[in-house]
């Protein structure tokens, strides 16, 4: 049986979460994604790897490919069987051309599913806080094409109809032409005081608003060499932005900021960035592998009910620590007798999510925290187990000894540094363009330092605002040469993001 299907999909205005879930399905599917220009590519990851991608994209008028083509092309790949995924820009059947798509595969008997999109009117007037309608202001909005090439004897468009009653009008595909489509509007009527928006990119990182009147905005236009993409939006409820504005009014709005953690831990942080506006690159420095031997942990693990204490200074930790314990077939019963002591809030969140409570959590989350609370008990012929990363600072085995116990400390995992740095990380800091960059570890910068050599990084992170987590990050990052600007108070994740929204407002 023949499968090939075609799947029309809306990828939504630019932002790449606001495309749908059906969308989201589609693309896991698919054997092959034909994207437009303005498709965000990072979409292009929801689909396997082993998906073919075939770029169609149309820039201003420069068709890459014609309309023909990709009809035959969409045509010919679900007739040998496979599922293909038109991804279109916001949504297919908004001035996407995916009517004639669906009509060529109809032509041709391929079945075909329209999967829809945010369009870009609607990004941008949710991003650049515009309400299309508002009770109190206007009850109708039109979307136009700003390309009718034709005169205005010929027009399709009705511009009497569109310029009286207050509607609001969104003008797509609408900058090059926008001197002639504002005079049309006041040729017919609206006042020329009438508010204007133009949104650039929007819903994007890169999203420009721009705002005037009819009468002024192609000016205006002019002067700040706005460009396309862009939506036009005219009408009374532009003023609303005033009030209403929200995207580009957040704290790291238009900031780039390069997170260096594993890969695997730089999620959460990068999310806490984004919320605020923030544009971030995430440049993985850490890659976490287990120790080159599990012989000393595995004996450590097999006499647990001889420990006293068991201490876990970090998250890594206690992943690598349970995950040991399961590979070898036993369970947290393991550690039955020993007390448990979790170093930072985050570390004993990850102890409870095993079903433990740790028996002591410092309230100052460095290794000299752990020191000072073990000091005021008795810790003499204490047999205390400390699983750690093979480069951590050796303060905690040493003054415990200090304190009598016997403390064994078997690495359980390592840091070991990527080849190299992301191209995208690389092309930001060689354009000069990245804001800050924050280190949670001193391993974070001395990898940094090592993929890049010493000097490179120096010379790359010139201007760039430098964010460490606390005094011993910051201290590695002196060691090498980097003047720290930015250092919270507290050194959670979400200190330092406060800490950075401090510094850039
Ligand atoms: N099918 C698309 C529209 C394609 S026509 C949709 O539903 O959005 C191309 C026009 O869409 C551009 O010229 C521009 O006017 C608008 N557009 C698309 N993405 C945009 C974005 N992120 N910001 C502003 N305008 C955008």
């Amino acid at each position: 049986m023949n499968n090939g299907i075609v799947y029309l999909v809306g990828a939504g205005p630019g932002a790449p979460s606001l495309i749908t879930l059906r969308g989201v399905e589609c693309l896991a599917r698919a054997d092959v994604v034909v994207y437009d220009y303005l498709a965000n590519e990072q979409l292009l990851n929801h689909a396997p790897e082993s998906a073919e991608r075939i770029y169609a994209g149309k820039i201003g008028g420069r068709h890459n490919q014609g309309q023909d083509e990709i009809n035959n092309l969409l045509v010919a790949k679900a007739a040998t069987g496979k599922v293909v995924v038109r991804l279109k820009g916001g949504d297919p059947f908004v001035f996407g051309r995916g009517g004639e798509e669906c009509e060529a595969l109809r032509e041709a008997g391929i079945p075909f599913e329209v999967v829809p999109g945010v369009t870009a009117a609607f990004g941008a007037s949710a991003y650049s806080g515009i309400p299309l309608t508002h009770r109190d202001i206007t009850a109708s909005v039109a979307f136009v094409t700003g390309q009718e090439v034709k005169d205005k004897d010929e027009s399709n468009i009705d511009w009497g109809r569109l310029s009286l009653g207050g509607g609001t009008v969104v003008f797509y595909m609408g900058i090059t032409t926008l001197r002639r489509n504002m005079q049309r509007m006041m040729e017919h009527g609206r006042s020329p005081d009438t508010p204007v928006a133009l949104v650039r990119w929007a819903t994007t990182a890169c999203q420009q608003v721009l705002v005037g009147t009819l009468a002024d905005i192609a000016d205006r236009a002019e002067e700040h060499g706005f460009k396309p993409p862009s939506i036009t939006i005219v009408g009374e409820v532009v003023a609303l932005r005033e009030k209403l504005q929200w995207f580009d009014k957040r704290p790291l709005c238009g900031k780039k900021i390069i997170v260096t953690r594993a890969a695997e831990q730089a999620g959460e942080f990068s999310a806490k960035l984004a919320v605020r506006g923030a544009t971030v690159l995430e440049c993985p420095t850490i890659q976490l592998v287990g120790p080159e031997s599990w012989q000393l942990l595995d004996l450590a693990i097999r006499e647990l009910p001889g420990y006293d204490w068991l201490v876990l200074t970090s998250g890594n930790a206690v992943r690598y620590f349970f995950q040991r314990l399961d590979e070898l077939g036993l369970d947290t019963r393991a550690l039955a007798c020993c007390r448990i002591c979790a170093v930072g809030p985050k570390t004993a969140d990850e102890i409870r999510s095993f079903g433990i409570k740790p028996d002591l959590v410092p309230t100052d989350y460095k290794a000299e925290g752990v020191v000072e609370e073990f000091s005021r008990l008795d810790m003499h012929g204490s047999r205390v187990l400390f699983p750690r990363a093979d480069k951590a600072r050796d303060i905690i085995p040493r003054e415990l000894k200090r304190m009598g116990a016997h403390v064994d400390s078997p690495v359980a995992y390592r840091n070991i540094f990527p080849e190299r740095l992301p191209p995208e990380t690389l092309f930001a800091l060689e354009k000069r363009s990245v804001d800050c960059i924050t280190f949670t570890s001193s391993s974070t910068v001395q990898n940094l330092a090592a993929m890049l050599g010493e000097e490179l990084m120096l010379d790359m992170l010139k201007g760039v605002a430098v964010a460490s987590i606390g005094p011993i990050t910051s201290k590695s990052c002196r060691d090498l040469g980097l003047r720290v600007d930015i250092e919270p108070q507290s050194h959670t994740l979400d200190d330092l993001a406060e800490a950075l929204e401090a510094h850039f407002s």
